[in-house]
């Protein structure tokens, strides 16, 4: 057994269900195996939730709320930031374990914790600045009151990519905002989101007011989303789930939240400075495995730099080290699932019968684990699937463009709008931009648009309301106007 393996079978805890303040496992509930994508190996067996786990959970929630909510915001805010602190205490052991279950390199797994933990401070201080307002009355006597008050219990479903900073939002928005939840973290990287509830738990959260569960995903969202006693659900995942389940909420009207899929376009205008748009988008693209929501994927360059852009990026591209996200000097680890690994040869393949050239990369890199090579491809006709299909892995598409008049409409051709980015010196040329693009984020010589400060969401088919900002505590609140005489 090497180093990394024995790491594996020592650092991985076996998961567990948090119901009502309790770590429940075992019994004869039924399990299913997670994964190291870099080995394909069973690193635990994961319990799934019975109904009656499911009901346990609901119950717990919905008789925790009227004293959580009760709970004064700046005590629900000491209790985010402690758990905060804690995260970052942890943050080295946390990482190992995302890396073990999700594959991305320990270091960006490392920022993603402290991300998480910046979440929740953010959340603690918004809480308590949940201001409503009084509104000027109709007459002298009147008084217009605004109230802001948390929606109720909730319920939450978050992916596999970014397994701690898509519950970190979901989490301190509805704790913060004095709502009760139900987390369920993806089957596939469960002990990442247990971190985040563990270190809630250990920072004092009454029991009830978050709970944990897994399962087969339909099943678990089925049953929450039929529930009266749901107010409202927050998704994270692909359009395609997120209609499915906006559905399944309609016939009791739930709020929600839902953060879906993208297919960023990025435009390179001919004065952008190609170096510096090259050192960035190739970091950008690449970040875990690019399976990111919002990353730079649809590249249309200005005719009169595109030879010269594409060297740039093709020989950065040549630097990124593959491998084991535990191994030292690793920029990229594997695909998290097998699924990545499918629908990269399929899309691939599907390019080049279309005619795109492959600048580099284009193939599996290693036949253990779920790797992909980092792949560039260039003058991929429209008609072809990953022009179309959000790809979310290591793929970069290329195509060259006449003016940005064309950039613009080739970029909001596609039902996506979650993030765009743009390099360019000219302000006239960023005016139009900021007024023209269908999008929900617009990166200009930056690929900064996640922060907790700052609203994160899409518009079109890649989803409803934001997280994080002002907007991300409010999308757990619900307004109450109260009118005196
Ligand atoms: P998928 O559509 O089966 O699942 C996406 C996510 O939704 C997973 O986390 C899954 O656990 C969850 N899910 C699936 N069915 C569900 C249900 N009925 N109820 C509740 N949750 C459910 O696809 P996948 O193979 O896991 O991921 C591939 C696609 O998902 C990608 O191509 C991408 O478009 C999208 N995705 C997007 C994000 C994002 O950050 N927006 C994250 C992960 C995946």
């Amino acid at each position: 057994m090497d180093m990394l393996h024995r790491a594996a079978a020592t650092e991985y805890p076996v998961p567990a269900l948090y119901l009502n303040g309790q770590w429940v496992n075992g019994a004869d509930r039924p399990t299913e195996p997670v994964l190291n994508p870099a080995t394909g190996e069973t690193l635990a067996l994961l319990t799934h939730a019975t109904t009656a786990d499911l009901d346990a959970a609901l119950q717990a929630a919905k008789a925790a709320f009227p004293a959580w909510r009760a709970t004064a915001p700046a005590e629900r805010s000491r209790i985010l930031r402690a758990a905060a602190t804690l995260l970052r205490e942890r943050a080295d052991h946390i990482a190992r374990i995302m890396t073990l279950e999700q594959g991305k390199p320990v270091a960006e797994a490392r920022l993603e914790i402290l991300a998480s933990a910046d979440t929740y401070d953010w959340y603690a201080e918004e809480g308590r600045r949940n201001y409503g307002r009084i509104v000027p009355g109709r007459t002298l006597n009147q008084r217009l009151s605004v109230l802001h008050e948390p929606v109720g219990v909730c319920a939450a479903f978050t992916p596999w990519n970014f397994p701690a900073i898509t519950p970190a939002r979901k989490i301190a928005g509805a704790l913060a905002a004095g709502c009760t939840l139900i987390l369920k973290p993806a089957e596939e990287t469960p002990n990442t989101g247990l971190e985040l509830v563990r270190a809630l738990h250990d920072a004092g959260l009454p029991a009830g007011v978050l709970n944990a569960v897994f399962g087969v995903p339909g099943n678990v969202s089925g049953y929450l989303l039929d529930s009266p006693d749901i107010a409202k659900f927050s998704f994270t995942g692909s359009t395609a789930v997120g209609k499915l389940l906006a559905a399944q909420a309609a016939k009791t009207l739930k709020r929600a939240t839902m953060e879906l899929g993208g297919h960023a376009p990025v435009i390179v205008c001919a004065d952008a400075n190609i170096e510096k748009a090259a050192d960035m988008l190739v970091a950008g693209k690449f970040r875990n495995a690019g399976q990111v929501c919002i990353s730079p994927t649809r590249f249309y360059i200005a005719d009169s730099i595109y030879e010269d852009f594409l060297a740039a990026f093709v020989e950065r591209v040549k630097k990124i080290k593959v491998g084991n996200g535990l191994e030292e000097g690793v920029t990229m680890g594997p695909m998290a699932n097998p699924r990545r690994l499918d629908a990269m040869k399929r899309l691939v393949a599907d390019a080049v019968q279309h005619g795109a050239r492959v600048l580099a990369g284009g193939k599996p890199a290693d036949d253990s684990g779920f790797f992909w090579e980092p792949t560039v491809l260039a003058d991929i006709p429209e008609t072809a699937a990953l022009m179309n299909e959000e790809p979310f892995g290591p793929l970069a598409l290329m195509n060259r463009v006449q003016s940005v008049d064309e950039a613009i409409s080739r970029a909001n051709r596609l039902p996506y709008g979650l993030a765009a980015y743009a390099f360019t010196q000219d302000s006239a040329v960023r005016t139009q931009l900021a007024r023209q693009l269908q999008t929900g984020m617009l990166g200009i010589n930056s690929l900064a648009v996640s922060m907790p400060e700052a609203p994160f969401g899409g518009v079109k088919e890649s989803g409803w309301g934001s997280e994080c900002g002002i907007e991300g505590l409010q999308a757990y609140c619900d307004v109450k106007l109260i009118s005196e005489d």
